[in-house]
């Protein structure tokens, strides 16, 4: 069945076909806490037939997600240590992510932020809250990036998206303007000529960043999106989470990335999942994370390789945690590894 709005609710998903009458009573307990959204785009996508579809598993609520460990957090990357006013983040000396919107067109089940997002989330940043951000941004002369995220900023109307970019224009300082979003995918009718004008606002230069996880969700539709954003000078970059159940093999990876870089999009990040609340049958471990990332490497071309990140839990920031290739052995000697887990000698006085 093709859905012509989002599944907003258990009872719509069970309509769509997407959760059995049975499992109703234990999702209904998991829509109580986190916010439940699948668009037309990706209710169409999910395989009904395959009860571990990777596209179902990204969007679909899940009873695991009532479980919680000790070691989650309900503020996993730790916005909120580096929020010196509403809306604004600023963890990294030249960058802050302004985070106008904490609504999405779709809700994945993994978020880092799904204690934010959502009806019961943050909600949009008000005028007041707005014109204190901007102020706060025209005032750090040494942010030359804004990061718009949330949220998911595509939501926004042209109109306040153009208003964002023109308010930025006025902002000397600030060079980069970049976009966190999953709209291409999951709701590419939304890229539209008004949609890019709106992001094209500005003197500065416009990145976006697509987040997305299975080569799938890079339906003919999503890529048309793409091409409409690169043909009109918007650069795009990929970020992916690492999920177990969904892309935690050489492959699916192998071919995530090529069809981005086919698609014009660098890979940019892989994140290791974030440790929020419910989402323990996502994560798989560093090292498996790491033998996934050397497979890769010997697997695919250098465009391909996506920085495999960890988010430091408490808001310290990324660290790559890419396999290590060398070894210090001392006295200028190392031990390098190549793709194939060959060791070498090499020797640096
Ligand atoms: S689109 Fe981003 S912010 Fe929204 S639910 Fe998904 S991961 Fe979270």
């Amino acid at each position: 069945m093709t859905a012509l709005r989002s599944l907003k609710t258990i009872a719509d998903l069970e309509e769509a076909g997407l959760v059995s009458a049975e499992q109703r009573p234990g999702l209904e307990a998991v829509a109580e806490h986190y916010a439940v959204a699948v668009t037309p785009a990706i209710a169409a996508l999910i395989d009904r037939n395959d009860e571990n579809d990777p596209i179902a598993r990204q969007f679909v609520p899940d009873a695991a997600e009532l479980l919680r460990l000790p070691e989650e957090r309900e503020d996993p990357i730790g916005d909120a240590a580096h929020s010196p006013v509403e809306g604004i983040v600023h963890r990294y000396p030249d960058r802050v992510l302004l985070k106008a919107v904490h609504v999405c067109p779709v809700y994945c089940r993994f978020c880092f932020r799904r204690e934010m997002v959502g009806p019961q989330g943050l909600g949009t940043l008000a005028s007041q809250a707005m014109d204190t951000a901007f102020a706060y941004i025209a005032a750090h002369p040494e942010i030359w990036e804004v990061i718009l995220t949330g949220g998911d900023p595509l939501v926004l109307s042209p109109r306040r998206l153009a208003a964002i970019m023109e308010r930025l224009a006025s902002i000397d300082h600030v060079k980069i303007v970049r976009f966190h979003t999953r709209v291409p995918v999951v709701e590419p009718e939304r890229v539209d000529a008004a949609l890019i004008d709106a992001l094209k606002a500005s003197s500065k230069t416009t990145y976006l960043a697509l987040h997305a996880n299975h080569p799938r969700e890079l339906t003919a539709s999503a890529k048309a999106a793409c091409a409409r954003l690169v043909d009109s000078g918007v650069v795009m970059v990929s970020q992916s989470v690492l999920l177990k159940g969904v892309n935690d093999d050489a492959e699916t990876l192998a071919s995530l990335m090529r069809t981005f870089v086919e698609n014009r999009i660098k890979p940019y990040y892989l994140h290791h999942p974030d440790l929020a609340p419910g989402t323990s049958h996502f994560r798989l471990s560093i090292e498996e994370g790491q033998a996934l990332v050397a497979a890769l490497r010997g697997r695919v071309s250098g465009l391909c390789q996506p920085t495999y990140i960890l988010d430091i839990p408490g808001g310290h920031g990324k660290a790559v945690i890419s396999a290590s290739t060398i070894e210090d052995n001392g006295g200028g000697c190392f031990s390098v590894t190549d793709f194939r887990g060959e060791g070498h000698d090499y020797v640096s006085k």
